[in-house]
């Protein structure tokens, strides 16, 4: 593996066929715009059939491929102003640090598997301000920092996410048991007034009965989030997608925005994508096996023709920090789904606590001294009706 410190990509930029400036890919357009002329132009990425790979094949290959080293100190070279700036080695594509303009780097050559299809930007940075924005409107307890964090601009990133997604025919055998709810009389000796008398109660009782049986399961492109940048929680969390939109890969839907190689392998994803699996099974089983309550005492799980596909999708992302910790937001850049971590106002939850306190002691106040002012009446009339 040539994937050592200090290796030289070679760097990919589109330049504009009007005045020759670095193309960026426009989310509006769903082409390249120049941003200083103003010309559309076209993105023809090859109309290929995309394929699932069988994950067996793939596994087996990739045992005799040597491991990169994503921990690399990795250079790139700006294609516009010739700065040389280190890389995060997992880093495909970004922007230069020196004059922003898109760098697309070529280091899925020296990667074992690189992406064949994506999902290009849809909605684009202002449009996924305002729906961060609106969110954080919601939030109840939000820290007032958080909501000023949403004013600034610079730290919201544009990025492509490596996935994986996974098919497998599945065939599960399981033994368990099935619960029905019955009601026994039980008769019980009780006590009233002294005297002992006997009642009858109605007691549930679970009736338990052995069973078993198979079940085939197909499943179809099960996402698993292959970054190591944001939680695979929140990765995961941003489903679902338009899978059948993806468009054949080209490095021009890049240009302009930040992109990753995955960093999750594909046997550990493929280990995350069958816990999945195995979770909706053992409800189908659930369901399967009916009556009150279930148990699944042994369950076995055989894969069969199970297939994979690189693919790489767009988010819009942004963290936060609040009292030394770190708070990530990410929002589907296809459907606008957003979905994040957030931090808490103590201050503020504080002061709410306070509040419903206070309301609560003036209205116990305001009912003790309506109370008093009764009573007071009450020994008045008493006093009255002496007087008779
Ligand atoms: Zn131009
Ligand atoms: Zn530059």
């Amino acid at each position: 593996m040539n994937l050592k410190q200090g290796t030289h990509f070679t760097q990919k930029s589109f330049p504009c066929t009007q005045c020759g400036a670095s193309l960026v890919f426009c989310a509006d357009e769903g082409a390249l715009r120049c941003e200083y002329c103003g010309t559309i132009n076209r993105v023809n990425p090859p109309k290929l059939p995309l394929y699932e790979h069988d994950l067996e094949n793939a596994l087996a290959k990739l045992e005799h491929t040597p491991k990169v080293d994503l921990q690399a100190d990795l250079h790139a070279k700006c294609p516009s102003c010739g700065a040389d700036f280190p890389m995060d080695a997992h880093i495909r594509s970004t922007k230069c640090p020196f004059c922003a303009s898109p760098v697309v780097t070529n280091l899925d050559i020296f990667m074992p598997l690189a992406p064949e299809s994506l999902l290009p930007f849809k909605i684009n940075q202002k449009e996924a301000k305002t729906i961060f924005k609106k969110w954080v409107g919601n939030l109840w307890f939000a820290p007032s920092s958080l909501k000023k964090f949403t004013e600034a601009d610079s730290r919201f990133s544009g990025i492509y996410l490596p996935y994986w997604t996974y098919d497998s025919q599945t065939h599960s055998r399981f033994k368990g048991l099935r619960g029905d709810t019955y009601y026994e009389r039980v008769r019980r000796r009780v006590y009233v007034n002294g005297r002992e008398e006997i009642i009858e109660d109605m007691v549930p009782r679970v009736e338990w009965t052995p069973v078993s049986g198979v079940i085939d399961r197909h499943f179809d492109d099960v996402l698993i989030g292959a970054t190591k940048t944001i939680p695979r929680k929140l990765a995961d969390a941003l489903a679902p997608w338009d899978l059948e939109n993806l468009e054949n890969f080209d490095e021009q839907f890049l240009s302009g925005f930040e992109s990753e190689v995955y960093q999750v392998a594909l046997d550990d994803g493929f280990h995350y994508a069958k816990e999945y699996m195995s979770y909706e099974i053992r409800e189908a089983i659930r369901y399967k096996i009916g009556g009150d309550k279930q148990q699944i005492t042994d369950l076995k799980i055989y894969h069969a023709q199970s297939s994979f596909k690189y693919i790489l999708l767009p988010i819009w992302t942004a963290h936060f920090k609040h009292k030394k910790n770190d708070y990530r937001f990410a929002i589907n850049a296809r459907s606008g789904t957003i979905r994040g971590e957030r931090p808490y106002s103590k201050t503020k939850i504080f002061l709410a606590l306070l509040l419903v306190m206070l309301i609560l002691g003036t209205f116990f106040l305001a009912a003790e001294m309506d109370n008093g002012h009764f009573s007071e009446r009450l020994n008045h009339m008493q006093i009255r009706l002496d007087q008779f």
